[in-house]
Order: C-alpha cells, then structure tokens, then sequence
C-alpha cells in the first residue's frame, strides 16, 4: 500500500499549533505522556491475553523501553503493548480521542486570548500530541498484536500526517521524537540526558506497574550491559501511608482518572480478615462535563494481587458515587473473572458496602474539617450524591447528615435539614421546600408568598432530582418534607388566620363565583377553592398532595409519558 496523507481534524489542528508554538514551560510532560499511553498498551495486552480473545498475540515480558540518541537528537518511547491497526492509528492518532483534551478545546474557545490558553494547558492531560512540545516531527511505527502488517504513522504537527503499511514490526508501538534543536543556553532541557529522563520518569511516573527500562551506555571493553530500570514499580496502596507523598498519589490520580488537576481528597482503605484488599480513592474537585450522560464510564480499577484486570469496575461502587475514582486491588479474586460474574460476586458486593461508608464518612470528616472544601464538593457532586437518597436507604442518613440545600433563609448560606429543623418555629410541624428550576423562578413563586409572609423558611430546590428524592425520603427527625406547591393546607392558621366559622362564611359568599370559574376552567382544573396562601398575587395553581408537582409533570411530559 503506497504512502497516503491526512488532514487532522479542525480540533486536533488547533491542539497542534498550540502545542508547537507553546511557551508553556512544563514540557516534562510529554514523556508522562508517552508512559502512559505505553503503559496502557500493555495493561490492554495483559487482558487480551487473560481474555484469551487475541490468538498470536505475544506477551513474554513485557516493558516499556527508552531510548536517547543524542547525536541524532531523536528520543524513542517504544511498548510491546497491544499496539494499533492501520485503521486504529488513523482513528486514535489522527482524532481528539481523550475526553481532557476535548474538554481543554472547549476552555480555549472561551478563553478570551492566547495567554490564558498557555496557561490551560497545564490544567489539562494532552496526551500525545504533547510530543510537539518538544518535537518538530513524530514518528509512530505500530502493530496490533496477533496481526501481520504494521502501520507507520509520521507527522511534523503541521496540519497532515502520513500512513503507510510496514513489514516488519515487532508487536506494539514505538513513537520517536525528533527534537527541536538544542537551547544551548539551557541545558536542564536536554530530554536526550540520561539523567533528565531519570528523573522524569522518577518524577511522574515511578508507579507505573510495568517496567520502564533505559538502555545502559556500552562499558569501555564493548560489552553490553544490562539495561537500567527507571521506576520502582511499587503499588502506592501497597506501601505505608507515610511513605507515599501526596505528589504521587496525585500522578496516578492523573494517569487513571486522565483529570489534569489534583483530586480534591484521597481516601485509602484496607480489609484485613478472610477477604483481603486495599483500596485508595479519589474525589475529583471538579464534575466532569458527562457526568449525567450516558456515555459516562464510571467505576473502579479492579486488580488482582497487582495485575489490573479490569479498567473501569462498575460493581464497585454505586452509581451515585460514580464520580469517585481510583483503585482496588483484592487478593483472592480469580484473574480470568468477567464484568458479569463481579456483578453478582458476594465479595464485590461486600467491598462495594465497605467503600460506600468509607467515602460518605470521608465526606462528613471533610464537612467538618473544612466545610468550604466541602462546599465545593457538593456544589460539583451534590446532585448525584443526592440519587443515592433514593437508591440507598441503607445509607440515606450518612447522606442527609451532609446533604445542603439553599433555603430563604440566606442567599448564599445553604442549609443542612438538621440546622432547618433547629431554626423550626414553634407550632411547625413540616420542612418546607419548593423545586423549580432556579433559585430566581422558585422565589418568584406566588406558592412563596405565604410563606415570605409569615417567616417561615423554606428550601429552594433546583435539581432535576429534588422532587423525587423529597418523596421518596418523606421525613426529616421526624418532621414531614412537604412541598409548599402541593395540596391545601394554610401556613398562618393559628396565628390570626380565619377561624373554621369565618371561613365557611366566605366560602359561601364566593359559592357562585368558584362555581362559574370551575365550569369555564372544567378542562384545566380539579377545583377552584378560596386560599389565604397568598398575599399579593390573585391566583395560583396547586397540585394535590398526592399529584405530581408541575416540575416533575413537566420532566414526564418531556419523557413522553
Ligand atoms: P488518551 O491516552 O487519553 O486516550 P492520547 O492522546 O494519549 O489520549 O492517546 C490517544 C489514543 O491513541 C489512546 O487512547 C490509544 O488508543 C492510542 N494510543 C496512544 N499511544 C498508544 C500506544 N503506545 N499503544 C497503543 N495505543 C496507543
Ligand atoms: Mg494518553
């Protein structure tokens, strides 16, 4: 097949020139980069290979190889990894395949200049694209294993690339970098120095599960020496807490969550007894953009006594922690067991329990440690912790104990149920609150006015999840969650409303007119009743108590039910 050329995408484009002209001054990344991808070659090939799904596939040791040549000034980054097809290299390469990288495209559109874009790219994981930092050309010479023909790709980040077919290449994937020209002025640079790849690879990636070997210089009699092996390849939840330092938990936050920023809290477990793990999650301080779609991939990295063997373990956590990250590495699992037999595993199930407490109690330590860290995290997480109020009566209190909500008590002071029921006035009996979709739209609710009236507070609720889990819940320390939008009751009777015989009165005053109004409005209505809720506004629609609120009839209206 002869040589053909492509156009990258308009997106990988703009990442490109980017990259090229970057000022950025961390350039030490791209060799993360590269080590990770490289890395996760081989973690794919390991369960291709456990899978048994890719006959001639070739998996005696496995590693991941640096290779400096200073004269040449090219830097090889080389795995014998699962490695990519002609049409992968084309689709994975060619493409923006990383959802931080996508997501640091989207902040550039909004960044207002060129200075704030360098600055963005530190936040972000870049992936391989990173080596036009350092390379005014990029070499990829690849094959898939268990197949014939190899794939060399080869690009100067200009706005196209070359692929053509190769013969012979070993299984796996070797990306060269042909460096820019040398600052003589700052040698720290030189990413061919044996030394500045030492530490480098000491500095992010030392954890890395495989090893990451640097060939040695020939010794002065011609031999060989033995390769060197760059990174330690200790497990971090494997070694004491006091040992590991927070930079590298945070580096492998990075390699497996692909966030660029550290996590906000990590949380390190470990079940000693008859079924023995160790666990060591992340809290992201920032949601990412589809964590409410369905593409979402949630879950866990499952190892085996240090062998990963699955990516992205949904059975480990449930699906309002899905925002969690992080790994778990269990004992007495066997390596071969699939995504289908975890699901119903006692032990998965157990452990899911076990981490499930753990995080809400990581979160309740922090709320009262640190309540503005806190805050943040339910301002990113609050609406999918809050799912767990309805999918997890088990532990429905751990979450309502942590649980805010903004109330007409302060703008900006959200409320917790047990600090409302505190504030509760004498005589009140029920937590109030209203859903809707903003603060704004609830408070300029005629529902409201009563209530403003009078001084009594009440929650103003704006996610999508508010109206089921309020229902599903019911009640607080023993007081009634009631919406102030639904059935008919009277905030102010006791104290100075109407009495029962002045109000039948007026009830029959208005017979006639109620009467009219209930005919004309038959199709839209149940009952036209006089109400002393309101204040200033002449009218408003009310559920029964038992109805739908107009938020929820209207999310299943939209679900065409
Ligand atoms: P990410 O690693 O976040 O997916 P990258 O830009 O680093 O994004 O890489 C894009 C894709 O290219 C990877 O997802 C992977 O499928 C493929 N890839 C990159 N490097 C390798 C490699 N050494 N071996 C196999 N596939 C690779
Ligand atoms: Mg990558």
């Amino acid at each position: 097949m002869p040589t053909e050329t492509f156009e990258f995408q308009v997106e990988a484009r703009q990442l490109l020139r980017l990259m090229i002209h970057s000022v950025y001054s961390n350039k030490d990344v791209f060799l993360r980069e590269l080590v990770s991808n490289a890395s996760d070659a081989l973690d794919k090939l390991r369960l291709a290979v456990l899978r048994g799904d890719t006959p001639g596939a070739e998996n005696s040791d496995p590693h991941i190889e640096i290779e400096a040549d200073s004269d040449a000034r090219t830097l090889t980054v080389r795995d014998n990894g699962i490695g990519m097809s002609y049409d992968e290299v084309g689709r994975l390469i060619g493409t923006i395949a990383n959802s931080g990288t996508a997501e640091l495209l989207r902040e550039l559109r909004d960044a207002e200049d060129a200075s704030g874009a360098e600055g963005l790219i530190g936040q972000f994981g870049v992936g391989f694209y990173s080596g036009f930092m350092v390379a005014d050309r990029m070499t990829l010479v690849t094959r898939r294993a268990g197949e014939e023909q190899g794939t060399r790709w080869s690009s100067d980040g200009e706005g196209t690339y070359t692929l053509e077919s190769v013969d012979d290449a070993p299984q796996g994937t070797s990306v060269t970098l042909h460096l820019k020209p040398a600052d003589p002025d700052n040698q720290l640079h030189d990413y061919t120095s044996p030394w500045k790849i030492r530490e480098i690879v000491k500095r992010y990636s030392d954890f890395i599960t495989w090893p990451i070997r640097m060939p040695a210089q020939p010794g002065e009699d011609g031999s060989t020496p033995e390769p060197e092996t760059l990174n330690s390849m200790k497990a971090l939840w494997a070694r004491s807490r006091e040992e590991v330092s927070d930079d590298e938990y945070h580096e492998l936050y990075k390699h497996i969550s692909h966030d660029w920023r550290p996590p906000l809290e990590t949380v390190r477990f470990q079940a000693e007894g008859t079924f023995e793990y160790q666990a060591l999650l992340f809290l992201p301080e920032h949601a990412p953009h589809d964590l409410f779609t369905q593409g979402y991939q949630r879950g866990l990295q499952l190892y085996v006594k240090r062998v990963l063997i699955m990516d992205d373990c949904e059975a480990l956590l449930p699906p309002y922690l899905r925002f969690v990250k992080g790994v778990v590495d269990a004992q007495d699992l066997s390596l071969n067991v699939s995504r289908e037999i975890l699901q119903q595993d006692r032990h998965i199930r157990m452990i899911q329990r076990r981490l499930t407490k753990k995080v809400l109690s990581a979160l309740k330590d922090m709320k009262t440690a640190d309540a503005e860290r806190f805050a943040g995290l339910w301002r990113e997480f609050g609406a999918v912790l809050k799912e767990g109020l309805i999918t997890d009566t088990e532990n429905r209190d751990a979450i309502l104990a942590v649980a805010t909500f903004a109330s007409t008590r302060a703008d900006d002071e959200p409320t917790t149920l047990e600090q409302y029921v505190e504030r509760m006035k004498d005589g009140q009996d029920d937590i109030f609150y209203l859903t809707g979709e903003s603060r704004q739209s609830i408070e300029n609710s005629p529902h409201m006015e009563a209530f403003r009236a009078r001084g009594l507070e009440v929650l103003l609720l704006t996610d999508p999840v508010d109206e089921v889990w309020a229902d599903a819940v019911g009640e607080f320390g023993g007081k009634r969650l009631r919406s102030v939008a639904k059935g008919e009751f009277d905030p102010g009777a006791d104290d100075g409303g109407e009495t029962g015989k002045e109000r039948e009165k007026r009830d029959e005053e208005y017979a006639d007119l109620l009467g009219w109004m209930k005919e004309q409005l038959a199709d839209e209505v149940k009952d036209v009743r006089l109400s002393s809720r309101l204040t200033v506004s002449p009218a408003c629609v009310v559920s029964d108590a038992h109805d739908l609120t107009p938020a929820l009839e209207s999310m299943y209206r939209a679900m065409g039910q």
